[in-house]
């Protein structure tokens, strides 16, 4: 199972943040998942909510972000933010992009006690 090895390292990081603030407990946990990275966010929720059970995460609540496609273009330099599966520089219309975010999930923030 993909989002629960996903949601183990989440824990894992968060007990180590926590560790390092000296905070006993985590109140929310908010990720940005990238529409490219093939995560069901509400897959990704239940499975939290399972395995969260006993360790520092255990009360929290799972704080999804959905992150879009956001491109950089090799012939014009510009970046954006591209509509679903359509991979084409919006302002020259070249196909030569690079993935500059959109595409993992990124642990963003913890709110602590
Ligand atoms: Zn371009």
């Amino acid at each position: 199972m993909h989002e629960m090895s996903i949601v183990q390292a989440l824990v894992e990081q968060c007990e180590k943040i926590a560790e390092q603030n000296k905070a006993n407990k985590i109140n929310r946990v908010d990720v940005k998942i990238g529409i490219l990275s093939g995560i069901e966010a509400h897959f990704l929720e239940s499975c939290f909510d399972m395995f969260k059970e006993g360790t520092i995460c255990d009360g929290a609540k799972l704080n999804m972000q959905i992150q879009k496609v956001v491109v950089l273009c090799k012939e014009c330099n510009e970046q954006s933010e591209l509509s679903e599966h359509y991979f084409i520089c919006p302002k020259c219309k070249s196909e030569n992009l690079e993935v500059k975010d959109g595409e993992d999930m990124m642990l963003m923030q913890v709110e602590m006690e």
